[in-house]
């Protein structure tokens, strides 16, 4: 479960986010490519853009239920 305090600070304001619990493995930037990408060092993923319609949503959600650790979170709004 993805922790909120633990967030990375790239992380754009909004519902949704990455936690430093990210292992950088790629597959939430493939899901939702308009809102998730890895940082230019490769180190971590994080939410560039908040998704603002219903496509980028389900994107979003399907990256965060694909996460292999667990490190995308959803505060709702
Ligand atoms: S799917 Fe999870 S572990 Fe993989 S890059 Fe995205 S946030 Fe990190």
């Amino acid at each position: 479960m993805a922790n909120p305090e633990n967030k990375f600070a790239d992380n754009v304001a909004g519902p949704f986010y990455v936690d430093d619990s990210c292992i950088a493995c790629g597959i939430c930037e493939t899901e939702a490519p308009e809102n998730f990408k890895l940082s230019d060092d490769g180190d971590h993923a994080f939410v560039y853009k908040q998704p603002d319609n219903d496509e980028e949503r389900e994107a979003s959600i399907a990256a965060m239920e694909s996460c292999p650790v667990d490190a995308i979170g959803d505060d709702g709004e």
